[in-house]
């Protein structure tokens, strides 16, 4: 049988509402034109995210009611600990309360000096992070801590339209250059996003993670995954690199972090799980003092910010996502809509990434420059044609300033419709190529935007904009 077909049934609902345009020009208006101001409840069909917001499995409900609160050493977190232990293989596993906790904790402590009393001082200023490209929480976790984030993804990763099996990959001529000029004293870890989700939901191949490892080591600096699409990263080995075929989703997954020291792991993504993450690694000195970091704001070793009941849906979320039914139903559902968005004459970055589709509004809407901010008016128009909610990824999220106040726009103007795990139907993504179609035929006349006001760091999620007329 060709149709592809969801690996599982529908055991309980929830409603959604529908609103008319009217109703929806006033909440956009009141929302200041930024979705993430928009009340959840006044969505139709949210795609802002893919985290946290997986349907979670009667099983994982389940292991909720039988969670174990204990405090310390709970039998929920010796769970979590062995399903971890077995997919990732890292020696410590801290678990947070989400991916940013994992980072955060990360980078203070690689980016401090410690002092005789075991005080951290801020060391950042000078020091570089390489990555394939930093996610938004991981690049604010480095700059915010002085250091600098830098993005190393390979040339076709930039190009919206160009097809490449693994275009999340790592220019690896670049990172031997980059590690020649500044060195491990200055650069204390090395990460690669998997899947590259700023990149498009990309991902990267074997071939590459095991070169980036042979880098890093010659040069002595340790390599850290951001591992929050571990599983979908998994899938593609096995669908696109060869010598993968026949290789079990767990097999794969092993072999990717045998190259690593370490990861973090945002576990709202791939653990389909609503809350929750981690970060692990093997060397038992920075073990030592990222669970210092974690007793003093996240919480005790084996709970760090969870309760037993979230770490039971994380281990058992973790054994359902790598199940390779689940995984061929994922890749091949986001296809679908990636595909009929194409047939449609609409702009995306090809191919197909795995949690997501990324629309190409430079592309799609050439009238409106970067510092009006085509895909933040895509945004809106989604929200007004269907009460579809998604996110911009371009340059209000990533933009910067000049001394002179100009907009220095980000590489890709992108729309990013982020599918949740286990969700929504195929009439549900029929309903939304249609609003998209409705607004294909009127892109010409849509208008950008201009911000009223934002915070320093992350502004795209509390920045206020108006409509340009
Ligand atoms: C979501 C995400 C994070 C941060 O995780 P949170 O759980 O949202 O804090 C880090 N890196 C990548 C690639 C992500 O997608």
């Amino acid at each position: 049988m060709k149709t592809i077909i969801e690996p599982f049934r529908i055991k309980s609902v929830e409603y959604v509402k529908t609103t008319t345009p009217e109703e929806r020009k006033e909440i956009l208006r009141k929302a200041h034109y930024n979705p993430f101001l928009i009340p959840a409840e006044d969505v139709l069909i949210d795609l802002l995210t893919d985290s946290g917001t997986s349907a979670m499995s009667a099983k994982q409900w389940a292991g909720i009611l039988d969670g174990d609160e204990s405090y310390a050493g709970s039998k929920s977190y010796f769970r979590f600990e062995e399903v971890t232990k077995k997919i990732f293989g890292f020696k410590h596993i801290i678990p947070v309360h989400q991916g940013r906790a994992a980072e955060r904790i990360l980078f203070t402590y690689l980016l401090s000096d410690i002092d005789k009393d075991g005080r951290f001082n801020n060391a950042g200023k000078g020091k570089f992070i390489p990555s394939n490209n930093h996610f938004d929480t991981t690049r604010a976790n480095i700059e915010f801590n002085g250091a600098g984030a830098v993005d190393l993804v390979i040339e076709e990763g930039k190009q919206p339209k160009i097809i490449h099996p693994f275009k999340g990959n790592m220019d690896t001529l670049k990172l031997r250059e980059f590690m020649q000029k500044y060195g491990a004293k200055n650069i204390p870890v090395c990460m690669l996003t998997i899947t590259n989700n700023t990149g498009g939901g990309q991902p990267v191949s074997m071939e590459n993670i095991r070169e980036v490892s042979k880098i890093c080591k010659e040069f002595g600096i340790p390599f850290f995954l951001d591992a929050c699409r571990f599983a979908e990263n998994a899938y593609f080995i096995k669908i696109r690199e060869k010598g993968f075929e026949k290789k079990s989703i767990m097999e794969i997954c092993n072999e990717m972090f045998s190259y690593a020291d370490g990861c973090t792991m945002s576990a709202k993504k791939d653990a389909f799980a609503n809350i929750g993450g981690f970060l692990a690694m093997n060397n038992d000195e920075w073990y030592s003092n990222c669970k210092s970091l974690l007793i003093i704001t996240e919480g005790y070793e084996t709970y760090g910010g969870l309760a037993g009941r979230d770490m039971e849906a994380i281990a058992q979320g973790l054994e359902e996502i790598i199940d390779e039914s689940y995984l061929h139903y994922r890749i091949h559902s986001t296809k679908y809509l990636g595909d009929k968005m194409t047939e449609n004459g609409i702009p995306i970055i090809q191919p197909p990434g795995g949690h997501a589709i990324y629309l190409d509004a430079k592309a799609w809407l050439p009238h409106i420059p970067a510092d009006q901010f085509p895909g933040q008016a895509v945004v809106c128009e989604l929200y007004l044609a269907g009460g579809v909610r998604a996110v911009e990824i371009g340059s209000v999220m990533f933009g910067k300033y000049d001394e002179n106040g100009k907009t220095i726009p980000a590489d890709m103007e992108l729309v990013r419709l982020a599918i949740p795990r286990r969700v929504y139907t195929q009439s549900h993504i029929d309903f939304l190529i249609e609003v998209l179609c409705e607004i294909n035929d009127r892109k010409d006349k849509i208008k950008g935007v201009k911000i009223v006001e934002e915070p320093k760091f992350l502004r795209h999620f509390t920045a206020k904009f108006d409509l340009l007329d």
